[in-house]
């Protein structure tokens, strides 16, 4: 295996990147070449009106991908989606077909099309149970098929037999859809040339680095890809040095073994750097249209898992996976582009332009107020609870951050509000001289979970283990949401009379009036804003599955369905298989936790009284009664050691009864709320012995590695 991997990287170094790029995707340009003219129209035709692929020509386009995958070594083929679970799926089929003893490559058009993955064990929340028990993949015409580890993968749609949506993407494509005609509607108020509006997101990635030895030396990191127990180095990212200090040669050499390997997928790496915590690192690519950029995410976390491999290394993409230190986030800088080529969030050079602007700029910011629980909600798992709130993560209640500058010019539009148009050309020659001030102003505020940054909308609060799609397909139905709402009234106003730009100013006052609570400049950590945002009548995240239900409010069903998104039944379902995640994943590091405290945890510490003991013994045997005074720190470990131990093995024992207590509730809501109320404090309560176990015991019979020799090669 790695000498043949050692042959590919040499076959690779040395050559330009641009003479490798994307050579494993069957990209639009390499399908135009496989396949006939109609063939290649109708698949250009099913992803600009999701119109089905007729079966001859699907029959066609099968065979051309298949001769190009074989060209490239694929001897299997597997639809690859993205299952509620936040991860990917996939079941390969071999292409390779025997007949009277005679063997033949077969790909046909519907197997591209559509697969019957057996689909029972993914969690539905009830979808498959009520009615038909099948669900099915279906090729995603938008996302271009590739070749890994000899594997024809095509991005495919998860859907019940009825239509339902079983995956993360089917939402994601149809907000998009809203989005693209609520934001096509109102871009046409200022350019009628505009008939398209896309989506556009670059995914900052986050994750640690483990050594692999050591990673397979901690039951909890194999199991939770956390650690449940572990007692802070003495030294972590207090002086930032890793920040700021050169990224480690073995770290680096796993980096471009896993950027070569994304760059023949055809993704646009381009910034890689260290992150704030020990061993924590990050990449970026450039971003891109959504659904590609989402797709090449999750690919991206697979390929980095693989080529981790060969390094000994394993990648940790899980939110929290170290108390005390940095979390990891998957920052979505999202943006909204027309097809003639204009960034809507970018200022532009007329006032016109700048009014767009801040009509598209004021749409965002009154969705964000209106459904901040949701948005909040959007990104919420238990893997993100453990990071959200902390102190160097974005805090649990949203919130936008505009910067000075545009701060300042909301404040003069409010003001404006009794003026008429004509006094309002001083706010809109304000505004048409946003472009230069802002974007040399990169004000940068770290501790918002949403900011403007120039361009783009960053949501930091995003998950690092996340599908991205979770949070985007909310963020784009509350936003397409709000744009119909902008051109509903502008057309009102206009109707009644009014000039469209004095309308278009007016709609952006009343918006950016109806968003002031979740405009905010300060610092997001400080305990002071989490009071303010109450009493603004924002909420925070207080618990995770309470939030889960954030999707059920009257407002978000309203968006949800309006829009086309999510029916009701689908918001259920997806709420309970939200709630089943968050269950079973606790219930999962509870007994973890518990097994780590009882087979290792206690046992070493009794091996160390016992090494006690025998001192003591020992002592008195030669000192008699004065081993008391001699011994007197040996003496007060042990009883120290003891009461941990007594405290420890009660506590797993009330963890063991708040678990069985909970999976009693038949309600998958109320056990998810009895999970994280009493089982994670009892869970906290185990750590803590734990934790101070570490501290006692002998370094030298610990049988866990502890955070310093995680954290640091
Ligand atoms: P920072 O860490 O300063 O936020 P990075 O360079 O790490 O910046 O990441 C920024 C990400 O935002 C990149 O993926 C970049 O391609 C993406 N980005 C830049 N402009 C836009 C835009 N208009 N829309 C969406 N994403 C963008
Ligand atoms: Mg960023």
């Amino acid at each position: 295996m790695a000498s043949s991997r050692e042959a590919e990287r040499h076959s690779v170094e040395g050559r330009p990147v641009s003479t490798y790029f994307g050579q494993n995707v069957f990209a639009l340009e390499t399908m135009r070449r496989y396949m006939s003219d109609a063939a290649f129209k109708s698949v250009l035709e099913a992803r600009e009106t999701g119109r089905k692929i007729d079966r001859t020509l699907a029959d066609e386009i099968a065979a051309g991908m298949k001769a190009w995958a074989i060209e490239r070594g694929a001897t299997h083929y597997t639809h690859l989606f993205q299952p509620l679970t936040g991860s990917t799926a996939e079941k390969h089929e071999a292409f390779v077909s025997v007949r009277d003893g005679r063997a033949f490559e077969q790909f046909r058009g519907s197997a591209l099309v559509q697969q019957e993955p057996d689909a029972s064990s993914f969690p539905n929340g009830g979808l498959r149970n009520t009615f038909e028990a099948r669900g099915y993949s279906a090729w995603d015409p938008n996302s271009p098929a590739f070749v890994l580890d000899g594997t024809l993968c095509i991005p495919s749609v998860f859907v019940s037999y009825t239509g339902e949506a079983l995956d993360m993407k089917v939402p994601n494509l149809r907000s998009l859809h809203a989005l693209d005609k609520a934001a096509t509607a109102v871009a046409r108020i200022f350019d009628p040339n505009v008939n398209r509006v896309g989506t556009y997101v670059g995914l900052e990635q986050e994750y640690f680095l483990v050594d692999e030895d050591l990673y397979n030396a901690r039951p909890d990191l194999q199991l939770c890809n956390r650690t449940v127990i572990g007692h802070t180095s003495a030294k972590d990212q207090q002086l930032s040095d890793h920040y700021f200090g050169a990224i480690p040669s073995r770290v680096v050499a796993f980096m471009k073994d896993f950027e070569t390997e994304a760059y023949k997928l055809g993704i646009p790496l381009q910034t890689r750097h260290n992150e704030v915590a020990p061993n924590q690192f990050e990449c970026a690519p450039v971003f891109g249209e959504i659904t590609t950029a989402i797709d090449q995410n999750m690919l991206l976390m697979i390929i980095m898992q693989k080529v981790a491999e060969q390094h000994h290394l394993k990648v940790l993409f899980h939110e929290k996976p170290f108390d005390g230190v940095n979390g990891s986030g998957k920052h979505c800088n999202w943006s909204l582009r027309t097809d003639t080529g204009v960034n809507l969030f970018s200022p532009g050079k007329t006032p016109m332009k700048n009014l767009q602007f801040l009509a598209f700029y004021a749409c965002v910011v009154k969705a964000v107020a209106r459904h901040d629980y949701l948005l909040m909600a959007s990104v919420c798992s238990l893997n993100n609870s453990y990071r959200l709130g902390g102190h160097e993560a974005p805090p649990a209640v949203m919130s936008v951050f505009s910067g000075s500058t545009l701060t300042r010019i909301f404040d003069a539009i409010l003001r404006s509000e009794d003026l008429s148009l004509e006094d309002s050309a001083e706010t809109l020659q304000m505004v048409s001289s946003i472009p230069e001030i802002i974007l040399d102003n990169t004000d940068r505020n770290r501790t918002s979970p949403f900011a403007f940054t120039g361009n783009r909308f960053e949501f930091r609060a995003v998950g690092s283990s996340a599908n991205a799609a979770g949070a985007t397909f909310v963020l784009n139905t509350v936003v397409a949401e709000s744009l119909r709402e902008f051109h509903a009234e502008v057309e009102a106003l206009a109707a009644a009379g009014e000039d469209t730009r004095a309308a278009v100013l007016t709609v952006i006052r009343r918006f950016l009036s109806a968003s002031r609570k979740v405009m905010f400049e300060g610092n997001g950590y400080s305990p002071e804003w989490q009071e303010e945002a109450v009493r603004r009548g924002l909420h925070p995240i207080t618990n995770v599955p309470e939030a889960f239900k954030a999707f059920q409010l009257d407002a978000s069903v309203k968006a949800f369905t309006e829009a086309g998104v999510l029916s009701r039944t689908e918001i259920d379902a997806r709420v309970e298989v939200l709630e089943e995640m968050y269950v079973k994943k606790l219930q999962i590091e509870a007994r973890v936790l518990g097994d780590i405290c009882l087979n290792h945890v206690i046992p070493a510490a009794v091996s160390y009284q016992n090494i006690l003991i025998r001192n003591l013994e020992g002592s008195k045997s030669i000192f008699g009664e004065e081993f008391q005074s001699l011994c007197k720190a040996d003496i007060d470990t042990y009883r120290r050691i003891s009461g941990y131990i007594n405290a420890l093995s009660n506590d797993v024992e009330a963890l063991v009864a708040a678990r069985k207590k909970a999976n009693r509730v038949p309600s998958m809501a109320q056990r998810a709320h009895l999970y994280s109320t009493e089982v994670m404090s009892r869970m906290l309560q185990v750590r803590d012995s734990a934790d101070h176990l570490e501290m006692l015991v002998d370094d030298a019979l610990w049988p866990l590695p502890k955070y310093r020799e995680l954290l640091f090669f």
